[in-house]
């Protein structure tokens, strides 16, 4: 028989379900608060397996660091991107082993480094020949993947601004690496968060293959491919964006026309785990009417949970529990501060203080670069349903 559907299934249980959900997690636990759903978390997880079966998924677990989401992903046997010494420790002292770590920042501090060869994380990404000084000197024979510039068009946050070779230096440093006593193993990328341009995957990927031919010939063979992160999710009920699935139907197809079939194909997702986990339960505080609008005081804020509209350029879909008319509307945060607005124009229903505004899809890149209390207002707790 097939089993029930559970109700922590946030995405899956229907407008109804999700609406129950959120006015008795509200009661009982006050607001603001962001349900973070495991459910959801697997889901995520089994679809990017089911649709790149040949790719190994490290979370960049900058996207959420939550614990129980750490170890919701350790025991689905997933590994962890890390950007520092300090994500390093929280993902090794939760348990993930240290063979399943990549530390994926390509400008490390010594400190940092040194600290990976202390926990015997020995895969890392570079992008420049001073890093490999400081690779070599603090984490000898560290296998060590090129990151290279990748078109970043179309995608909602630019990486490679500030990230990645140029390719036709990839050779240049993976012989450098290894005259320095490194074990150069492959080549890294990203395309950016939030791609929602395939082409940018499968330039990339035609890019990197070259890499590895050329490699090959000058007896540097290579043996893993990171494609990254940004694979995109829904952040809208109707956003139309080309799918996960239909994106990685694509990206499977060209690795295995362009790359040997021994290839180990890592990845690096961070939203696409997590994102669609997440449910930000607000509730009003003040209102007004300014300017021809409803002004809805909430308290979460851009210097909270809402976060992500700035440093994450990402645009919310809010609802209510209310039907009836809507208007248009002003959404502003609780702090005194008028950037502390987080949407000018919003069509609600007439809102009281106390009623519930809440946000799907808001896992990621969220409560993570959240100001842990400015004007003495704290980000959402979290509860993991
Ligand atoms: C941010 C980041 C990721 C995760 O990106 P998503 O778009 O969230 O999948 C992966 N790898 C690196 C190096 C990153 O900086």
């Amino acid at each position: 028989m097939k089993k029930k559907q559970k109700s922590n299934d946030l995405n899956g249980s229907g407008r109804q379900g999700l609406e129950g959900l959120i006015r008795r997690s509200a009661k009982k636990h006050g607001t603001p608060l962001m349900l973070i759903s495991r459910e959801v978390l697997k889901k995520q997880y089994q679809r990017f397996r089911r649709s790149l079966p040949n790719v190994m998924p490290f979370y960049a677990i900058k996207a959420n660091p939550h614990p129980e989401i750490i170890k919701t992903f350790i025991k689905l046997g997933v590994g962890f991107d890390v950007a520092s010494g300090a994500e390093m420790d929280l993902v090794l002292n939760l348990g993930a082993s240290p063979d399943k770590v990549i530390f994926a920042n390509t400008i490390k501090s010594n400190e940092d480094i040194a600290r990976a060869h202390k926990r015997k994380v020995k895969l890392m990404t570079f992008d420049n020949e001073p890093e490999l000084y400081k690779i070599a000197k603090h984490c000898p024979r560290a296998k060590v993947l090129v990151r290279i510039k990748v078109d970043n068009t179309g995608s909602a946050v630019e990486l490679s601004l500030k990230f990645g070779a140029d390719a036709d230096q990839a050779i240049f440093l993976l012989k450098k690496a290894r005259s320095l006593g490194l074990q150069p193993v492959g080549v890294a990328f990203h395309v950016g968060s939030q791609c929602t341009n395939l082409n940018n995957y499968l330039r990339a990927l035609d890019v990197s293959s070259l890499i590895f031919s050329e490699a090959e010939k000058v007896g540097l063979p290579l043996t893993i491919l990171d494609i990254g992160g940004g694979f995109p999710i829904r952040h809208f009920d109707n956003d139309d964006h080309l799918t996960f699935k239909d994106m990685a139907g694509a990206i499977r197809k060209k690795m295995r026309r362009l790359f040997d079939k021994n290839t180990n194909f890592i990845a690096e997702p961070g939203r696409f785990f997590v994102g669609s986990s997440g449910t930000l339960i607000t509730q009003v505080v003040g209102r007004t009417f300014r300017n021809n609008k409803n002004y809805y005081y909430l308290n979460d804020g851009v210097y909270a949970d809402f976060s992500g509209i700035v440093f994450d350029h990402c645009r919310y879909e809010f609802k209510t529990l209310r039907r009836g008319q809507k208007f248009l509307t002003t959404l502003a945060g609780p702090t005194c501060d008028s950037f502390d607005t987080i949407s000018l124009n919003e069509d609600l229903p007439e809102l009281e203080v106390g009623n519930v505004v809440y946000v799907k899809n808001i896992g990621a890149y969220s409560c993570a670069s959240a100001v842990p209390a400015f004007n003495g207002f704290p980000p959402a707790k979290v509860l993991m349903v």
